[in-house]
């Protein structure tokens, strides 16, 4: 539950109007030396609730660090009540070697809500839900595809919660993934305990990606201005689509992907999603999509073995996929949906699915 005392943040205290960039002990080195995460405490004048910003929970998954350095320099807006605690770096272990994991080779994204006699990671788990998620009401956790996938941004919180649902929906992403997440997650033990968490999956690893940044700060803002934290109005999006379930379509044979879909597509059912080919161009086979959906996630990387994910679909209802289809037809390549698709599809292959083999 949120902690009346939004002051003390480690050994220093914040008050009410004040910001401040600070440092938290969370674990200990083999040197004997404290583990520091950087954070940023933002204390609006009145009463409020106390929101945090995590990032990089998977230590490779930097898109939402750099949201969070460019809130904490640029100050888009102003806190005008409660307290916004901005975690650029959770898993700062991994973090520091470029990798997912810590360095125990344990995912702190399974460990949550930790334990202080526990591993390495249960650990640091332990300290960080004590000191920063036991006195936050809200949290928004942001994450990227794993390594070698893209994802669409899109939102992933319990829709099945109202408080939750209405935080999530304050949000304004396009695309909303129901669902309690994985257990001994960050969100779903926060969630437990009382604090609605929702997380946005944007964009992919080791990037800052310009577009993947803005949709996260657009959502932070619009959740900031939902809680009475910020003034104004909220971005709504273009479309909204709520989806249950989701699918992982696989190749079934092994071979070279030309992709004929982008991150954030919309696609009807039995659309070819990918042609595989032999690496000299002979056709293997096509791969379609078996329902009606948006691409929420895809990989980057064309070759394919039997069982490979290639695209990730999020089923929606027909009426609301086709009602999405027509407003995306009418959207302005300037606006930030448009520009989201065009640069997560930047670096792939993707033609159309009825064009002519390249002879070339
Ligand atoms: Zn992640």
């Amino acid at each position: 539950m949120a902690d009346s005392d939004q002051a003390r943040w480690g050994d220093v205290v914040i008050e009410p109007g004040e910001q401040r960039a600070h440092y938290l002990t969370i674990a200990e080195s083999s040197s004997g030396a404290g583990v520091r995460l950087p954070i940023y405490v933002w204390r609006g004048k009145q009463d409020g609730p106390t929101v945090c910003v995590t990032a990089a929970v998977h230590g490779d998954e930097i898109n939402g660090t750099g949201a969070i350095r460019q809130l904490a320099r640029e100050q888009p807006f102003s806190i005008v009540a409660g307290t916004l605690v901005l975690v650029p770096v959770v898993n700062i272990l991994g973090f520091e070697r470029h990798s997912r994991y810590l360095p125990d080779r344990r995912d702190l994204n399974r460990a949550f809500p930790g334990s202080s006699q526990g591993s390495q990671t249960a650990r640091l788990a332990g300290s960080f839900f004590d000191q920063v998620i036991r006195r936050c009401a809200y949290c928004i956790d942001l994450h990227t595809a794993a390594v070698r996938r893209t994802n669409f941004p899109n939102v992933r919180a319990d829709m099945t919660d109202p408080a939750i649902a209405a935080f999530a929906r304050a949000f304004g992403a396009e695309l909303i993934v129901s669902g309690q997440g994985p257990k001994g997650s960050l969100r779903a033990a926060a969630c437990a305990e009382g604090c609605a968490a929702i997380i946005l999956e944007a964009g992919e690893v080791w990037k800052v990606e310009p577009s993947a940044v803005e949709y996260a700060i657009r959502g932070i803002r619009n959740c900031l201005v939902f809680l009475g934290m910020v003034e104004g109005e909220p971005t709504e999006p273009p479309y909204r689509i709520e989806a249950d379930s989701t699918k992982w379509v696989r190749a079934q044979r092994g071979g070279f992907l030309e992709f004929h879909v982008g991150p954030g597509d919309i696609v009807n059912a039995d659309d070819v999603i990918a042609t595989n080919t032999s690496l000299l161009g002979d056709e293997i086979n096509t791969v379609a999509a078996p329902q009606g959906g948006v691409v929420l996630g895809m990989t980057t990387m064309p070759s394919v073995v039997p069982g490979d994910p290639i695209c990730h679909i999020a089923y929606a209802r027909k009426g609301t996929l086709r009602k999405a289809e027509k407003i995306v037809e009418g959207l302005g390549d300037e606006t930030l949906h448009e520009r989201a698709r065009g640069d997560l599809a930047s670096s792939m292959l993707v033609t159309d699915a009825d064009a002519e083999p390249n002879s070339d």
